[in-house]
């Protein structure tokens, strides 16, 4: 292991980072993100995994667990631009209705949720 000492590229705050000798300057910079608590830090760490969620929900992840079809440029677009306005406190939740059936819902976190109604045919 070897010691290294991290500044974070919001706050210029330090941190220690014990890493493998293999780690790259910018994994050590990673790992110095995931923890500071400063606000931009943070508000990173929330962004990064909004992104993941956006990835399965919206992307090509949301056919693999069985939604009819990715979302488009511009509904992932407005999604971002709602999870800015959430995470700031400037909107409660935004919903973006992608279809008839189709929903997507922006809470709190910022927190991704989908809803698709499937109408029966018989
Ligand atoms: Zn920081």
């Amino acid at each position: 292991m070897v010691t290294n000492i991290g500044m974070c590229k919001f706050c210029g705050k330090t941190q220690m980072v014990s890493a493998n000798a293999e780690w790259t300057e910018e994994k050590i910079a990673d790992e110095v993100l995931l923890r500071c608590d400063c606000e931009n830090a943070t508000r990173h760490r929330a962004f990064q995994q909004f992104g993941v969620q956006m990835d399965m929900l919206m992307g090509s992840g949301a056919l693999e667990i069985g939604f009819k079809e990715p979302a488009n440029g511009i509904a992932c677009a407005m999604v971002l631009e709602a999870a800015n306005a959430v995470y700031d406190g400037d909107v409660r939740s935004v919903t973006v209705q992608l279809s008839k059936n189709d929903r997507v819902t922006v809470t709190d976190g910022p927190t991704l949720t989908r809803r698709e109604v499937r109408e029966v045919s018989q």
